[in-house]
């Protein structure tokens, strides 16, 4: 096991389930890093994640707070920060979301904004919410999970699609205004990935979609997220990293 740096801390958002969790677990095995787990409602998930990442030693702080409001959002980093005055926050993982997926011509608004909101608004509302810090202590590594969806585009999610390309361009934007300060700031997106999410897909007809004939894990995510949040990471900045099993646009 890693070295436990007890100060050092990762925020994942949409820590308690799928992709979130795997890369909470994966900062904590790898990096020792103390663990505030944001999620929305799901206290008893949250929970038995928890519990598994303090048994690898680390730290968690339980955050329940909805990404798509700011005010919340202040509040439960706050909170946290009073728990632990003496915590340097080091990782940013935004990675909580859902779909409401339907097709343009049948789209209501409410499944656009949700979408819209939780992905995007909610990478504005954690991030802006934590950058001042992480510039003033010159350091940081700021991860946000994005989707093929966001780059190839895929029917039934326009919604989707967008909110994941405007991170893809927010985080480009995002790296080049941080660099000199030794922040770097990247994006994973994942194909087809074993999760809550993709649960009712039929994954034997994707299947045949992909080149290798499988959904990830969310484990496979996650690798990618510690390597991006580790020191060798430092001069890569501003890029996406695909992990599809090979099903790119
Ligand atoms: P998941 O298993 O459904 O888990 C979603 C997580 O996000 C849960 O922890 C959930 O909290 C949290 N969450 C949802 N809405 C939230 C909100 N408004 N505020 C705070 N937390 C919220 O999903 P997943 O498959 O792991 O997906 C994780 C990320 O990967 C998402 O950004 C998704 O778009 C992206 N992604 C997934 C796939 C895939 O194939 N699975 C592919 C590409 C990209 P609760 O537990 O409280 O509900």
């Amino acid at each position: 096991m890693a070295e436990i740096k007890a100060e050092k801390w990762a925020l994942v958002t949409g820590g308690s389930r799928g992709i979130g969790r795997a890369i909470a677990m994966e900062l904590a095995r790898k990096h020792g890093l103390n663990i505030v787990l944001n999620y929305a409602s799901n206290t008893e998930a949250a929970e038995q994640t928890a519990k598994a990442l303090k048994e690898l030693g680390v730290q968690v702080h339980l955050a329940p707070f909805d990404v798509k409001d700011a005010a919340l959002v202040t509040e439960g980093i706050d909170n946290w920060r009073k728990a632990f005055p003496d915590a340097r926050l080091e990782v940013v993982v935004n990675n909580a979301g859902i779909t409401r997926d339907n097709l343009m011509v049948f789209m209501q608004p409410e499944q656009w904004h949700t979408v819209i909101n939780t992905h995007l608004n909610g990478f504005f509302n954690v991030t802006t919410a934590v950058l001042q810090g992480l510039v003033r202590q010159r350091y940081g590594r700021i991860i946000n999970v994005v989707s093929l969806s966001g780059t190839k585009g895929v029917p039934g999610q326009t919604n989707y699609s967008a909110a994941k390309a405007g991170i893809i361009g927010a985080t480009r934007s995002l790296a080049q205004e941080v660099a000199k300060r030794n922040i770097t700031v990247n994006a994973i997106a994942p194909g087809f990935i074993e999760s809550d999410m993709t649960k009712d897909l039929d994954q034997a007809m994707l299947k045949q979609l992909i080149p290798m004939a499988r959904f990830g894990t969310p484990e496979e995510v996650a690798a990618v997220a510690g390597f991006l949040a580790s020191p060798e990471s430092a001069y890569i900045t501003g890029e996406v990293i695909h992990v599809n099993g090979g099903m790119h646009s």
